[in-house]
């Protein structure tokens, strides 16, 4: 027998054969016929189920189904999109690392750089991702990873990834990207020179509302240094939420398309609703011609993705109004479930940020971001259209 990789890998495609749902073992140990034996399935000299904080299969099944999806030698999937981030982070780098990172990020994110790396010794550098300048002044010096997020929350920013990508190569660093906001094969960063692609899996991977979990695809170099920061910390995903995610991924294509396509349809129909003044002062989607980034998302996105956002005239006060009177889209935080859902930024997914922070990146108070699901596209357009009609 040749040992098992601890993590999942990309392997040709074979023919199914067998039962065509995956099994599921709940088992934390696993018996064995001699001491020689378990010593090196736990070494690794033999394949085998061990503990598993060190792999498991249905973990293993998820990561290498992403890994195929991303492109990538591998993945390493972990309990949450925070835990795959702290992988990145504190897994990678050490004491007297600097890491540059884009200003369009999560608010978690923002949390591990506040409160987290400075605690060991990490220097944090920020830089706006779409002001060249402002990468080169932050990658000054040494730099070790750089970390960007693409499409951003909540205003669907593109980054080019290819110019970052060159920066990093210029300054010896990695390049992470938090891919969360649209999936592979719709959009591959490592194709583009990333380094490492991370998504939070609780999002459109796992699409159902009902699974946490992140992921990383990267190389193997650095797939075994992840996956032995995951062993030694802990922040392994359960087979169980390993499992669901496997049965999700057979339907990631149908729900992207179809929630993409229904996000394209929404943005064309608020950027009519705006042009005729109303009470749509904005919309954010990188399908419209009128997006900032709409050039760059073209040539990095297959898809526009299934997420919008829009501002309401008359801001926080006329946002609430529209917001409270959805009857089908659901007033709910996250993203990526097969049910479409609503937001105000201002009082969740950025409420932490500062009112200056918040403008210095375009955030405005009656600012409403939805994330599509799959249902019919008529009957969400009629629940926009009595919302701001009233
Ligand atoms: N990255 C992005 C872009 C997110 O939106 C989120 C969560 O909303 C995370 C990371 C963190 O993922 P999780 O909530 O699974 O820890």
């Amino acid at each position: 027998m040749t040992a098992l990789r601890p993590y999942g890998c990309r392997e040709d495609p074979a023919s199914p054969l067998g039962p065509l749902a995956p099994d599921l073992t709940r088992a934390t140990t696993f018996a064995y016929r001699s001491a020689e034996e378990l010593r090196a399935v736990g070494a690794g000299e033999l394949a085998g189920e061990f503990y598993p904080r060190y792999g498991h299969p249905a973990g293993r099944l998820f990561e290498q189904k992403v890994a195929e999806l991303e492109g990538a030698d591998g993945a390493v999937s972990f309990g949450s999109g925070m835990a795959a981030l702290h992988g990145v982070f504190c897994g990678l780098l050490q004491q007297g690392d600097v890491v540059a990172v884009s200003r369009y990020v999560y608010g978690g994110v923002e949390a591990i750089l506040a409160e987290d790396l400075p605690r060991f010794g990490i220097e944090v550098r920020r830089f706006d991702p779409f002001d060249e300048s402002s990468l080169e002044r932050a990658v000054e010096g040494t730099v070790r990873l750089i970390h960007v997020e693409t499409p951003t929350n909540p205003l669907c920013r593109v980054v080019d990834l290819k110019r970052i990508a060159a920066a990093a190569r210029r300054y010896g660093a990695w390049l992470s990207v938090d891919a969360t906001f649209l999936p592979p094969p719709f959009q591959r960063p490592i194709t583009h020179g990333a380094d490492l692609v991370m998504h939070s899996a609780t999002k459109i991977l796992g699409g159902h509302s009902d699974a946490q979990a992140g992921i990383v695809s990267s190389r193997h170099e650095l797939l075994e240094r992840l996956e032995a920061f995951r062993r030694r910390t802990g922040g392994v995903l359960a087979p169980d939420i390993a499992w669901l995610l496997v049965r999700s991924l057979a339907t990631l294509d149908l729900r992207t398309r179809k929630a993409t396509e229904t996000a394209s349809r929404a943005a064309h129909f608020l950027e009519e609703l705006r042009g005729h003044g109303g009470k749509v002062a904005r919309v954010y989607y990188p399908g419209l011609p009128r997006h900032a980034d709409h050039h760059v998302a073209r040539e990095y996105m297959q898809t526009f993705g299934f997420v919008l956002a829009f501002e309401v005239a008359g801001g926080l006060p006329e946002a609430v109004e529209v917001y409270n009177r959805l009857r089908v889209i659901a007033r709910a935080v996250s993203l990526g479930g097969v049910e479409t859902l609503a937001s105000i930024p201002l009082h969740t997914s950025h409420a932490a940020m500062s009112s200056d922070e918040r403008q210095r990146v375009g955030i405005a108070d009656g600012l409403i971001r939805l994330s599509f699901g799959i249902e019919p596209y008529e009957v969400l357009e009629a629940d926009l259209a009595a919302a701001l009609s009233a």
